[in-house]
């Protein structure tokens, strides 16, 4: 089956070789070893010089442990779709005061709106979804923190379903904590994930108290100075992290994200063509596209029949079932697999 959901990908048959490589000690020097060269390629990956933490959990807890660590009193979420709306809900769940900025599903969260809200109210830190998954809108994340350092607030952004398909210049924009989990772009199996955090963020976890106990970060920096994690690592995945990303820098980090581009206007193209973009112009995904269903066809239907022919697609997210279909262009995938695939589509629904 080829994967076409936006997570999890399809994993390369080397990537799967390098999970199987024989278990190491998670206390030895070959383990030392790997640890710091996953430490230097994700900053290179990243364009940045903070620190790459990598607790093993998805991204989900990583979300948790940007509130745990950083967050004392309030916090602002930038929401406009399932997955901010969801972080929101963890920093309620964590016992914060957490404020929502809303924009209509479908619409980017605006600079102009964050500039209004921060000015309002004092918050501590903000939360950015860079690429909203459920709905294919891609935030526009520098001029949205821009807004942020006027304030000098924390920034935390989610970058699950962008980072390694997109360039995001971590030291650049200002971003405290830059985080992902391995089975979108990174085209990893999931169950690990990893997050680039800053000086500040470190400083400001080591002052926090009742920050729980698996994703302090003062824990974490403490065993990163000697090139460990506090408990065992997923270790499979690490090597496996390792392999990938010698394949993103032999590929070249440029030509992987203008691939990822390219497999974004041709289905921009055709969506645009046979039905339209559910996004507002403009915001659009560069590694997932989110169709709106003008023609009202049944996109189960469609789901099965592309099933038959080895191909699998995502329905719209949540409430926009039916409403809207997805499809992720990300990872390994190539602009031959999208054409394929488009093919396939056209053919099923006589178009
Ligand atoms: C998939 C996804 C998540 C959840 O990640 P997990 O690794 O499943 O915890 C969070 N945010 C976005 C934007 C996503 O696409």
């Amino acid at each position: 089956m080829k994967l076409f959901i936006p997570g999890p990908v399809n994993v390369d048959p080397e990537i799967l070789k390098a999970l199987s490589t024989p278990v190491i000690g998670h206390r030895t020097e070959e383990f030392h070893q790997l640890f710091a060269t996953l430490q230097a390629k994700l900053q290179k990956l990243l364009f940045t010089e903070n620190r790459i933490i990598l607790p093993t959990s998805s991204a989900t807890g990583l979300w948790e442990a940007c509130i745990l660590n950083c967050v004392e009193k309030s916090i602002l979420h930038l929401v406009n779709g399932s997955f901010s709306s969801k972080w929101h809900e963890v920093s309620l769940a964590c016992g914060r005061q957490a404020d929502k900025l809303e924009a209509e599903w479908g619409k980017a969260v605006k600079p102009e709106m964050v500039e209004k809200a921060l000015r309002e109210k004092q918050y501590e830190a903000i939360a950015i979804t860079h690429n909203e998954t459920s709905t294919g809108v891609m935030n526009p994340l520098e001029e949205i923190l821009e807004a942020a350092h006027r304030h000098g607030v924390m920034t935390f952004v989610d970058a699950v379903s962008s980072m390694a398909g997109v360039r995001i210049d971590v030291d650049r924009l200002g971003i405290d904590v830059c985080l992902a989990s391995v089975q979108k772009a990174f085209g990893l199996p999931p169950g690990f994930a990893m997050a680039s955090v800053s000086e500040r963020a470190f400083e400001k976890s080591r002052k926090m108290r009742n920050k729980g106990y698996y994703f302090d970060f003062s824990a974490l920096l403490k065993y990163m100075e000697k090139s460990e994690t506090p408990s065992t690592p997923s270790i499979p995945h690490m090597f496996a992290l390792d392999k990938q990303l010698d394949r993103m820098f032999a590929e070249g980090l440029e030509n992987r994200f203008a691939r990822h581009l390219e497999m974004a206007m041709l289905m921009r193209t055709w969506a645009s063509e046979h039905f339209a973009l559910f996004p507002e112009k403009g915001y659009e995904s560069v590694t997932m596209t989110c169709i709106k269903n003008t023609k009202n066809i049944s996109v189960s239907n469609l789901i099965n029949e592309l099933r038959k022919r080895g191909m699998v697609i995502s329905n719209g997210y949540g409430p926009l079932m039916e409403k809207t279909f997805r499809i992720a262009h990300m990872a390994d995938l190539q602009v031959k697999d999208i054409q394929e695939l488009l093919g396939n589509m056209e053919d099923i629904l006589k178009l």
